[in-house]
C-alpha cells in the first residue's frame, strides 16, 4: 500500500511524516510460500500492533523537543494568492492550517 497521500496532506499542514509499514504475509508475490491462512495473518496482525505501539513509543521519546527541520515553514512560500484577494471565509477556514501566513507583517 502506498501513503503518498497521508505524507502529502502532511506537508500542507506542515506536519513532519514519517510512516512505519508492516507486513502480515508474502502470499500475493512470493510462489516459494505455502497459502496463507487467516489465523497467520491474525497472529502476525497482532505481533505487528505491538511493534508498531513499542516502535512509536521509542521514536517518540526519542524526538528533539524542538523541531528543526523545514516542515512547519513548508507553506511559507505557497500562497501566492495576493492577500487582498483573500476572502475573510477562506482565512477562516484556513486558519488553522495556514493562518500564521495571513497576519499582517509589520
Ligand atoms: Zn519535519
Amino acid at each position: 500500500m502506498t501513503n503518498w497521500q497521508e505524507a502529502k496532506l502532511a506537508r500542507e499542514a506542515e506536519l513532519c511524516f514519517a510512516s512505519l509499514a508492516m507486513v502480515t504475509d508474502y502470499d500475493c508475490w512470493k510462489e516459494d510460500e505455502a497459502a496463507v491462512e487467516v489465523e497467520d495473518i491474525l497472529r502476525v496482525l497482532h505481533e505487528n500492533a505491538e511493534l508498531a505501539r513499542r516502535s512509536v513509543a521509542a521514536v517518540v521519546g526519542a524526538l528533539p523537543s524542538q523541531r528543526t527541520c523545514g516542515c512547519g515553514s513548508a507553506l511559507a512560500n505557497a500562497i501566492i494568492t495576493a492577500p487582498d484577494k483573500i476572502s475573510a471565509e477562506a482565512r477562516r477556514r484556513l486558519a488553522p492550517i495556514v493562518g500564521k501566513y495571513f497576519e499582517e507583517k509589520p
